[in-house]
């Protein structure tokens, strides 16, 4: 007998988005177990549920194995398909998307979920020539990313995070139970072991917030009001850091106050020193307390007062934006924010206190020389070490943009940009404040068989970088960057259906969805939603005339597909994290990581990847074809292998190994070794920056030197951070009928002049504002579980034994009030429907507030779960309760969104909580029809699946 071939190869883990450095133990070529690498950055051999779990992600019965096309006659949503070929399937996509391309390329759409790809799919889109591309960013989190970068050039996560090395004070706010799980979670057990005190604000006590020193209970939607009491504190108290204010913020800056002029609230420039870059001027003016004269800022010498009104030689009275901030936060005082938020006034002062005394008295020096960018050398970096970490509590309700606005401001008063211990950014941030990437301007941009003229997603700098015919009105069929959503950097996937729907602005033909659940888990309103894809016009074709869905997975979305194509799962493919899209750096430099397959797909699947530089190819897509017509990639390795951004840049999806010999790193010639060099270099490569370069990045000469050689910045000026927003000015100005020449419908005028205040303030989430208080009195909010990964996982048998179905959590005192014992059936209703669920009392939720796990509630069959599987009986989606779309004053609809960003509005619905009869079905509501298996797909789903000791299934 010969002995077993043993192996293990490294890869990258795809069971969540923290991209863990893993090792893949194969016996005789088949997945035994799969454990964390100690030689990877962001994990150092870590792993979590989910991450061992991938294995059974390989033997999951939902797994799909063909292309398949819906069956003549049969309805979307009843899965009916017939297998067919990739030729096939190539065929009618490419005669489609031809056609469309040659006619009118907005009539494509491509819209992703949680994908790792979006500078490929990116790419794909602008070369087609649409407008309406974008990933999940709309619905998930964009608040977060889009307060953050417009305040202080970078934001969580991928971009950046807290130093929990060196700080000792960490407060989290609004972050779910475990967010940036492995390497947020190693992070932490060594601060507390340092002895650093963590603080979590969050309305539910789990994950994270189970292991922090205090607890503060919140209401959802109202952090906002806690945060700008916060910095009401901290500048009564005089607990800010003056000199970082000064020199590396907007703080000094002066503000004009002469209201009859067209820049009215902007920043006052010196008219004798022009602006050497019109995009990013840097000649605004102090007050200088030694000279009482305005002077330019950064004038040696010259020290600016941040408090005070002054008149300029002109006549105009200015002050300085840090006067405006005081005035702004002075009535939000802590017992003002008490009776919003529920945090009592006194554990608002004593957090500020703490926060400010923290910063102020427990100073951190390194022995770092560094120069800024007005050429001041400083002999070592200091910090001020309190760390924040934000998420998606923060960011998912229609107040998020401003109240992260908020966080970032506080952030800044107490000097914790960039510094150790407090905020650290990760390349490639900190980025301009807009980053350079603009959409298009109008429709001119869109021309058949022509690449579009401009990014479809980007960094509005004013209504003149608006997307937007001459009325006025959306380009894109999400509305993004329209009057509606000006900002919004990363599009609305959770509007694209209705508005496809409603024609509104126009009718699609094809809409290609990548990886979301948009008839289910991804969606709000899903029951409406389902109903909408399926929704068929006058001359009875369907609204959406063509639905594609590219998965790995039968689901409750490729159901209602009319073409589904068979994706490979994360241990089957090649993958980048690249430096052009979301890397996984860390504080001290650039890291990017590929996957590569560990074991080879079943026959019919194809990474998407590939089927997108195959259409691109077909398409004759200018990037991808070469000067003879010919396609110029083979596939998508080769496609990563060779791309550059530009001919000859020498910048392409991968920066480690470049240079024919992979001598290179962030920059150089193609190396056709480069994947097998990632492949013995544990998929990732470090790029470790001198330490003078780590840190103040926005305004650190070394380092914005080095980040323009190797292209990761356009200019090397410094990055100031925005207590004060001109880019929000502007379009309140527009809205007055000054600045620019673009100016809003009128029905949104006096929307964009409530919202775009350039300052931080408090307004009750849009839907609470339009919701009875007194019918609906409780908040409803979901958050992911920790062995599982949004919905990616409830298929999953190892990680289905953790959770099979979710409760609605309710604090006893509320439970009680309505009569409802631990375990009862209960109904849960908002305005927009209700849902028959389980009820779990626990103390770890505060009274105002019902949640649960998102996404474990599944329809009847869908990923091949039994039909009376728990997850379909039991388990429930809270989404059937909130609506994608609210009524204004005037009776029009509008999206359920953030008016600044278009961030979904997931967490501002309201419910009542009440028992269910004893006469009831003991089950959930709404329930659906079972889906069934696809041609290709396993028949039948063994009750119990066995496997041997070598792997091998019994
Ligand atoms: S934290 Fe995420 S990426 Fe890391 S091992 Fe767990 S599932 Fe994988």
């Amino acid at each position: 007998m010969t002995s077993p071939r043993t192996e293990i190869k490294t890869t990258t883990c795809y069971m969540c988005a923290c991209r863990c450095g893993i090792r893949v133990h194969l016996r005789d070529g088949k997945l035994r177990y799969i454990d964390g690498n100690p030689e990877h950055p962001i994990n150092r051999g870590v792993i979590c549920a989910k991450g061992s779990s991938g294995i059974m992600k390989q033997y999951s019965p939902a797994r799909l194995t063909r292309p398949l096309k819906r069956r003549e006659g049969a309805e979307r949503g009843a899965g009916e398909f017939a297998e067919i070929g990739w030729d096939e399937a190539f065929d009618i996509l490419e005669k489609r998307l031809a056609h469309i391309r040659a006619t009118d390329p907005r009539k494509f759409a491509l819209f992703t979920g949680r994908d790792q790809m979006q500078a490929l799919t990116g790419l794909f889109a602008r070369q087609f020539g649409t407008p309406n591309y974008a990933a999940h960013g709309g619905f998930c989190s964009v608040n977060m990313a889009a307060g953050m970068i417009y305040t202080i050039g970078g934001s969580f996560w991928e971009f950046g995070g807290p130093d929990l090395e060196r700080a000792k004070l960490f407060v989290m706010i609004g972050t779910a139970e475990d967010h940036h799980s492995n390497p947020l979670k190693i992070a932490i057990s060594e601060f507390k072991r340092r002895g650093g005190r963590f603080v979590s604000i969050n309305p539910v006590r789990t994950g994270y917030s189970a292991i922090a020193d205090e607890w503060v209970p919140i209401r959802p939607g109202t952090d906002g009001a806690l945060l700008l009491a916060i910095v009401h504190e901290v500048i009564a108290l005089g607990l800010f850091d003056r000199d970082f204010l000064v020199r590396y913020t907007n703080a000094g800056q002066l503000v004009n106050l002469d209201e009859r002029s067209d820049d009215y609230g902007l920043l006052v420039r010196d008219p004798a020193t022009p602006e050497e870059n019109p995009e990013y001027a840097h000649n605004q003016l102090w007050w200088d307390r030694h000279s009482g004269q305005p002077v330019r800022t950064h004038s040696e010498g010259a020290d600016p007062h941040l408090l005070g009104t002054f008149r300029l030689p002109d006549g105009r009275v200015v002050k300085p934006a840090f006067q405006l901030l005081e005035e702004r936060v002075k009535p939000y005082t802590p017992e003002w924010a008490e009776n919003i938020t529920g945090v009592p006034a006194a554990t608002i002062r004593r957090l500020a206190q703490e926060m400010g005394i923290v910063a102020r008295d427990e100073k951190i020096e390194l022995p770092i020389a560094w120069t800024d960018c007005w050429g001041k050398e400083h002999a070592s970096v200091t910090g001020n070490p309190v760390a924040f970490h934000a998420m998606r509590g923060l960011a998912a309700h229609s107040n998020g943009f401003q109240t992260i606005r908020a966080l970032a401001i506080l952030m800044t008063l107490l000097g914790t940009i960039d510094r150790p211990g407090g905020f650290r950014h990760k390349a490639p941030f900190p980025r301009a404040i807009p980053p350079a990437a603009k959409p298009p301007r109008g429709p001119e941009a869109v021309k058949p068989d022509t690449p579009l003229g401009g990014l479809a997603l980007g960094w509005p700098a004013s209504p003149e970088d608006l997307f937007i015919d001459s009325a006025g009105e959306p380009v894109r069929i999400d509305k993004g960057f329209s009057w509606e959503y000006p900002l919004s950097v990363h599009g609305l996937m959770h509007s694209v259906i209705t508005n496809a729907v409603n024609e509104d602005p126009y009718r699609l033909d094809t809409l290609m969805i990548f990886m979301a659940n948009m008839a289910w888990n991804s969606t709000m309103n899903s029951v409406e939603v389902r109903k909408m894809l399926n929704a068929r016009a006058d001359d009875g074709e369907y609204k959406i005339p063509f639905l594609v869905v590219c998965d790995t997975f039968q689901s409750e979305m490729t159901a209602f597909a009319d073409l589904v194509l068979p994706d490979t799962t994360y241990l089957e493919r090649h993958d980048v994290m690249s430096m052009l899209d979301r890397p996984i750096s860390e504080f001290d430099g650039p890291v990017d990581s590929v996957r590569v397959p560990v074991v080879p797909p079943p026959a019919g699947c194809k990474p998407f990847q590939d089927v997108l530089i195959e259409l691109a190819g077909r398409l004759k897509l200018p990037a991808f074809t070469q000067g003879d017509g010919k396609r110029r990639y083979r596939d998508y390795p080769d496609f990563i292998l060779r791309y550059e951004t530009e001919p000859g840049s020498g910048i392409g999806f991968l920066a480690g190994w470049r240079g024919t010999g992979g001598e290179k790193f962030m920059h150089g010639e193609p190396n056709p070794r480069q994947w097998e060099m990632y492949a013995q270099n544990n998929c990732v490569f470090h790029h470790r920056l001198p330490p003078s370069y780590q840190y103040m990045r926005n305004w650190n000469k070394g380092y914005m030197e080095w980040a323009q050689r190797v292209r990761i910045r356009r200019f090397g000026d410094p990055i100031i951070l925005q207590l004060y927003s001109e880019v929000l000015q502007k379009f309140r100005l527009a809205a007055d009928g000054k600045w620019g020449t673009r100016r809003p419908p009128e029905r949104l005028r006096a929307r964009i002049k409530t919202y775009f205040d350039p300052l931080p303030f408090y307004y009750e989430p849009l839907e609470r504002q339009a919701t009875d208080g007194t019918r609906y009195p409780l908040a409803a909010i979901t958050q992911r579980p920790m062995a599982m990964y949004h919905s990616w996982d409830s298929q999953n048998a190892w990680l289905r034994q953790i959770h099979a179905h979710n409760h609605l959590h309710v604090n006893p005192r509320t439970a009680a009030a309505q009569g409802i014992g631990d375990g009862d059936w209960i109904w849960v209703e908002s305005p927009w429907g209700r849902v028959r669920c389980l009820a779990k009392l626990s103390e770890a939720v505060e009274p105002g507030t019902v949640w649960t796990w998102n996404a474990i509630g599944k329809q009847p069959g869908a990923w091949q779960l039994a039909a009376g599987a728990n997850e379909a009986r039991k388990g429930f989606l809270l989404n059937h309760l909130i609506s994608d779309t609210l009524r204004t004053a005037d009776g029009s609809a509008i999206s359920n969104s953030d008016p600044i960003t278009g961030q979904a509005g997931w967490y501002d619905v309201r419910v009542r909580i009440y028992k269910a009869g004893a006469e009831e079905p003991r089950e959930t509501w709404p329930q659906f029809e079972a889906l069934h298996a696809y041609p290709g797909m396993a028949r039948e789903v063994p009750e119990e699946i066995a496997y041997d000791a070598s792997g091998g299934r019994k």
